[in-house]
């Protein structure tokens, strides 16, 4: 089969490789198609340590084709994800309180174990989440890590209906962030982004606030316009954002780290404490937030704008997702001309 993994430089690589049968508990997808999100890029370029050979790929979709020994979660002809959170240890405080994707035994799917960005792929059938009906494939990849991953952070931020809410990046994960914000939650919506074509593609989305950090004083327009916001959630790779998430919001807000800029962001103890301002990262979301988060986008709900690629693109993906170039995301389609 041919697949996508961290080359040398750096960069994606095509290759062909061999995949082994499943074992007890597995089942091999045929993969339809998967989205290039940041963090291969973050994997490609050694961020979180070096994966050389790796897979990489983990907004995947695939038709079960075949099963291993005990496998009762999945059947053939079934259609299934391959999410960053790849398996937990199933037993552990993090696994057994619905907090899995912190599970210290972790997989990860395209980082610790290979990826979706291949033309078949093997899941724990456990863990592979079934995509609903009605919810076609491109849009479902995009779901399985942009969307549960900022459904769970709006979740996380505590926001209700009519409160504001800023958005700092509108790229893949952003411009989810703000559908499920405005469309789920009926959260006001501040889109903030450096790229002005993302912030015209928040307001065809709903945004009621747009602010560019290049020309606008963010934090001192979200506060005089808006009082503060309520809650930040911030997809943006920029350890500024992170920076002008904190004072963008009123006191008693939440500020929820998304991003991961290979940073550390500054605080301020007296605005900590004074403004009794909280700050939390979100990661991923469990096997319920994504099925969750795909019901939504399969009720029409949210709407993943999706570009069909080839595998040969991947690496031209990275760079124009790295230029700025990409409107929500560019998908691989495995049987795409
Ligand atoms: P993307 O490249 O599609 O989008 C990033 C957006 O941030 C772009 O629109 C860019 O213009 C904008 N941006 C850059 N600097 C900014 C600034 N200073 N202020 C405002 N906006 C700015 O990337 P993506 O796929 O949406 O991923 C975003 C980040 O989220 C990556 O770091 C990725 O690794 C991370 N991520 C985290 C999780 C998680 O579970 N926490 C899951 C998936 C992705
Ligand atoms: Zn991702
Ligand atoms: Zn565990």
């Amino acid at each position: 089969m041919r697949a996508a993994v961290v080359g040398k430089n750096r960069k994606a690589e095509i290759v062909e490789r061999e995949i082994r049968a499943p074992g007890h508990g597995e089942a091999l997808l045929t993969m339809e198609c998967c989205g290039v999100c940041h963090t291969d890029i973050h994997v490609l370029k050694g961020d979180f340590g070096d994966k050389t050979g790796v897979i990489i790929g983990h907004e995947g979709i695939g038709i079960v084709t075949e099963v291993g020994p005990d496998v009762t979660a999945l059947k053939v002809g079934d259609r299934a994800s391959v999410a960053w959170f790849y398996s937990g240890c199933g037993h552990c405080e993090y696994c057994t309180t619905g907090r899995e994707t912190l599970c210290r035994n972790v997989k990860n799917a395209g980082y610790t174990v290979d990826g979706a960005m291949a033309e078949k792929c093997i899941v724990p059938a456990d863990y592979a989440v079934k995509v609903p009906d009605g919810l076609d494939s491109a849009a479902a990849s995009s779901i399985t890590c942009a969307g549960v991953t900022t459904y769970k952070a709006v979740k996380v931020s505590g926001i209700r209906p009519g409160q504001w809410i800023a958005i700092y990046g509108l790229g893949g994960l952003g411009n989810l962030a703000l559908q499920y914000a405005h469309n789920v939650f009926n959260a006001k919506v501040i889109a903030i982004d450096i790229n002005d074509a993302q912030l015209e593609f928040s307001r065809s989305l709903g945004a009621t606030l747009t602010l560019n950090p290049k020309t606008d004083d963010v934090p001192a327009i979200i506060q005089e316009k808006c009082g503060g916001a309520h809650a930040s959630v911030v997809t943006a790779v920029s350890r500024l954002a992170f920076n002008s998430a904190v004072d963008a919001v009123r006191a008693g807000g939440r500020v929820v780290a998304v991003g991961l800029p290979p940073e550390k962001m500054d605080l301020s103890i007296p605005r900590l404490v004074l403004d009794g301002i909280e700050v939390v990262g979100s990661l991923v979301g469990t096997r319920s937030d994504l099925a969750e988060a795909f019901q939504f986008a399969a009720e029409g709900k949210v709407v993943p704008k999706v570009t069909m690629r080839k595998l040969d693109e991947v690496q031209e993906i990275v760079e124009e997702m790295e230029a700025g170039k990409i409107r929500g995301r560019m998908v691989v389609g495995f049987n795409h001309k």
